[in-house]
């Protein structure tokens, strides 16, 4: 199979009918650079080719691969990680699964999201359960370490994350038309799951002693400040709304700076549950 025999036409956004206007094609402000009715080899073969999808591609591909890289290391070097017991090792693993999940189905919906509607409907709903999967993942491990002197708090706070990320999945799912097709109101229920987390956050501060508390909070409050940029920027179509250059369409559109901020605050969230761990070992003595 030669790649270099396929054609891949890009579109202006003109071109692109009113009811495929979802997901890729639902940013007003990208005028051009748009895949449009592509087959299975033309999307797959479309990673080698520049296009208004290929830095949203290949960024969450990229994370897909460093988190792994991060745990090995982890797992390779730090005495904290190789000292713990095979259950905690697994609850450490949990967020390495979220972050796979997440990136993964990510990469898998930029690529191929250029198809026909009906397969466009269903990544997104797997781009969705990757992102819930990764909400639940980055809640479990630092409840589990930090709160783990009182069992009632600790299943007490997994539960109800647990409840909202089901709720999450069963919308997405379950209730597409509201959901998913509705761009405000999937963007408020996410951002109100990963909001809830504040409040364990400040719980941790009367749990944890000073001054490993502030470390953990200045770690989870930064990952916040960057989870809220990329909310921001996704929402408001941010810088291109403001900015009208051509290129744009193709670098440094809001969906690239999406992707940028969630991978920064998931590596921040990684380093916080490594310094959880800590907490947690130290606790044991
Ligand atoms: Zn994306």
């Amino acid at each position: 199979m030669n790649p270099n025999k396929l054609y891949f036409p890009l579109v202006t956004r003109s071109k692109i009918t009113k009811e495929q206007r979802t997901n890729q094609y639902s940013n007003p402000y990208i005028k051009s650079g748009y895949r449009y009715k592509y087959n299975f080899r033309q999307s797959l073969f479309s990673i080698l080719r520049l296009h208004n999808e290929t830095i949203n591609i290949w960024s969450h591909l990229v994370c897909f691969f460093l988190a792994i890289a991060f745990y090995i290391k982890e797992f390779a070097n730090n005495t904290s990680v190789l000292s713990l017991s095979f259950t905690d090792k697994l609850i450490f693993s949990i967020y390495l699964f979220g972050c796979l999940m997440c990136f993964a189905n990510s990469t898998i919906l930029h690529l191929f999201d250029c198809g026909s509607l009906e397969l466009s409907k269903l990544l997104l709903k797997l781009d969705f359960t990757g992102i819930s999967t990764m909400i639940l993942s980055s809640f479990l491990p630092p409840l589990y370490f930090v709160f783990n002197k009182n069992d009632l708090l600790r299943n007490s706070y997994m539960i109800v994350i647990l409840v909202l990320v089901l709720l999450l999945i069963f919308f997405t799912w379950f209730q597409q038309s509201f959901f998913v097709n509705t761009r405000w109101a999937r963007t408020l229920f996410y951002s109100v799951v990963v909001a809830s987390g504040l409040i364990p956050t400040f719980h941790a501060l009367f749990v944890v002693p000073s001054p490993l508390c502030w470390v953990l909070f200045a770690y989870i409050m930064s990952m916040f400040v960057s989870y809220l940029l990329g909310v921001i920027c996704y929402a408001f179509y941010i810088p291109e709304r403001w900015i009208r250059w051509d290129k744009l369409d193709y670098y440094f559109h809001s969906h690239q700076w999406w992707h940028f901020f969630v991978a920064t605050a998931a590596y921040i969230h990684f380093k916080m549950i490594l310094k959880s761990i800590d907490y947690y070992l130290y606790s044991q003595i």
